[in-house]
């Protein structure tokens, strides 16, 4: 086993852990993009969080909410992002799914400069079938 992020949760790494459930575990980044930035991950190795059972997407979701309301009440951020990356050419590095919480605050120059396309709407009406008709 060398996920790290399997480590954490096996507690042979430690981390400062912020809250668990009997299938997630939250703790603070230690390369934080901003302060109070944190992590929730599946204590069971699924590397693509969209691949994962989706009620455990849902606990992961439901614990970063319920954390970034705490965090927002004890950093007094303005804002904040909820970021989950799935795959390396999407920004993951840690192949285990972790959905980051990071606390943000006015004039803090973080900057995602995605750049923005348009939407045709004869691909639109493609996208929207090719995706229902594969929901699972
Ligand atoms: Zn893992």
């Amino acid at each position: 086993m060398s996920c790290i992020f399997c480590k954490i949760v096996a507690g042979e790494i430690p981390c400062h852990k912020l809250a668990e459930t009997a299938r997630v575990l939250a703790f603070l980044d230690i390369m934080p993009i901003a302060r109070g930035h944190l992590l929730v991950v599946p204590k069971q190795h699924v590397e693509l969080a969209y691949l994962a059972d989706p009620a455990l997407s849902g606990e992961m979701m439901s614990m970063a909410v319920q954390l970034g309301r705490a965090a927002q009440a004890a950093l007094q951020c303005a804002g904040m992002n909820f970021l989950l990356n799935c795959g390396a050419c999407a920004g993951q590095v840690v192949p285990h799914a972790h959905l980051h919480v990071v606390p943000r605050f006015v004039d803090d120059g973080i900057h995602w400069p995605w750049p923005q396309g348009s939407l045709v709407s004869e691909d639109a009406a493609a996208l929207v079938q090719a995706i229902t008709e594969r929901m699972r």
